[in-house]
């Protein structure tokens, strides 16, 4: 048996913050991955450039049954700090769109500086531990893996989401979770690609590979970011960020060319005596390619003159209001987060800890928080397991 202050399992993002931070005040850490190589996740994220944080995170960019439960964590560690560990370990980062932070060279540094910061304080990652169970003792809890066992005063719980499963993730936090009679709020995958039905499929095929700034609303809320058409469906970050938000059966609103209004465009047009075909006067505002996809679906492209105000309003319904509903998601296999999760009702907002189980925490994806796109997730990752560390 092997005794240490802290055992955390998942050597991710917020296991790694965690143990770095508990290390730093002196405790004595061990982290337990299942994978063979630690943070895959921070390696694979932003197209191997890492968008680790957002410079306007706030609370507001986070889905929770609690939206307050994150504000303490962010306040305790916020983006600042961990841009200030990021410029200290002389990593070169840029802005590259709406506060979006990506390493200039590679993921890996991230991973590299996570992975030091565990080091200089004697913490061990041991991978390739498969977790076997979990026990409360009176004083603590045991760790059984099949590379021996652990006995520890506080257990952290880093495993993260059910998103992308052939990278190591699993529902391991989840039945812990329930183990300790901790209620998990239903998960489903989030910011993910779209699925719709066949006839969509056949009528917009076609325009897989075509991207446009769009603006995707649903329930209230909306995102103003890249659309793209795939050959499943829609994807891109606006339809990524409504698919967090998006109940099963309804539709989004799609506006392909938010800058202009269609309809009085082309009626002050029309007034004009502009005599051009449709299609030819709006391809200068939106991708030529999906004007004639959505002509050619409306089965007509008469001169701008001979076209009533009603097929105007037609078209212009398509392009500014396109109504669409998807069938499905890609699911785990593409998401980058997992929706739901531990319920934030259970932990202390300020130190992550159980509240019924002294010593039992949870922190990143594996929690009912959920960022948007744009390095919000891995903030809560930073900030929760800061948080953790500064407690355990
Ligand atoms: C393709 C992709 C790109 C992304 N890009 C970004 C981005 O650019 N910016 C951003 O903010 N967010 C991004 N995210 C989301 C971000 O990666 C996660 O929110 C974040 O990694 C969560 O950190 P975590 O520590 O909670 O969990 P994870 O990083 O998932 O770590 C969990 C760890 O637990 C281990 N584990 C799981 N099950 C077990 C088990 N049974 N036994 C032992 N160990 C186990 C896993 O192997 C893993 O190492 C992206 C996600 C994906 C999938």
């Amino acid at each position: 048996m092997i005794n240490v202050d802290v055992v955390i399992i998942g050597a991710g993002g917020s296991g790694l913050m965690c143990g770095a931070t508990a290390g730093n005040l002196g405790r004595n850490v061990v982290i337990i991955d299942h994978a063979k190589k630690i943070g895959e996740k921070i390696r694979i994220s932003g197209g191997g450039k890492c968008n680790f944080t957002n410079i306007y995170a706030s609370p507001e960019n986070y889905i929770s049954q609690n939206p307050h439960f994150i504000k303490s964590a962010l306040t305790q560690y916020s983006q600042w700090d961990f841009i200030k560990m990021v410029e200290k370990n002389n990593i070169e980062y840029y802005e590259k769109t709406l506060g979006q932070l990506f390493c200039k060279n590679s993921s890996q540094q991230i991973i590299d500086m996570l992975v030091k910061n565990c080091q200089d304080n004697s913490v061990k990652i041991n991978m390739q531990t498969n977790i076997i169970s979990v026990e409360k003792t009176s004083n603590g809890f045991i760790v059984n893996t099949d590379k021996g066992q652990y006995s520890c005063k506080s257990l952290v719980i880093s495993c993260g989401g059910l998103s992308i499963p052939k990278i190591g993730a699993t529902g391991l936090g989840y039945k812990i979770a329930k183990q300790f009679d901790i209620p998990v709020i239903p998960t489903s995958p989030a910011l993910v690609p779209l699925t719709f039905n066949p006839e969509f499929l056949s009528a917009y095929k076609q325009l897989s590979g075509v991207s446009l700034n769009a603006t995707v609303s649903t329930h209230n809320i909306s995102f103003k970011e890249g659309l793209l058409f795939t050959h499943r469906g829609l994807s891109g970050p606006s339809i990524l960020q409504i698919s967090s938000y998006l109940k099963s059966g309804t539709h989004i609103n799609i506006n392909l060319c938010p800058t202009i209004n269609i309809e009085e465009f082309l009626l002050s047009e029309k007034q004009k005596g502009n005599n051009k075909k449709i299609s030819s006067i709006i391809k200068n505002h939106m991708p030529q390619k999906l004007t004639e996809v959505i002509i050619k679906n409306l089965e007509f492209n008469s001169k701008l003159t001979e076209t009533s105000n009603k097929d105007i309003n037609l078209v212009a319904t398509h392009i500014n209001n396109w109504k669409v509903t998807p069938t499905d998601s890609e699911g785990y296999r593409t998401a980058e987060v997992t929706l739901g999760g531990v319920d934030t009702n259970y932990l202390s907002s300020k130190t992550m800890e159980t509240k019924t189980i002294k010593g039992l925490y949870f922190i990143g994806e594996v929690v009912d928080v959920t960022g948007w796109l744009g390095g919000y997730n891995f903030q809560w990752a930073w900030s929760s397991g800061f948080v953790a560390g500064l407690n355990t």
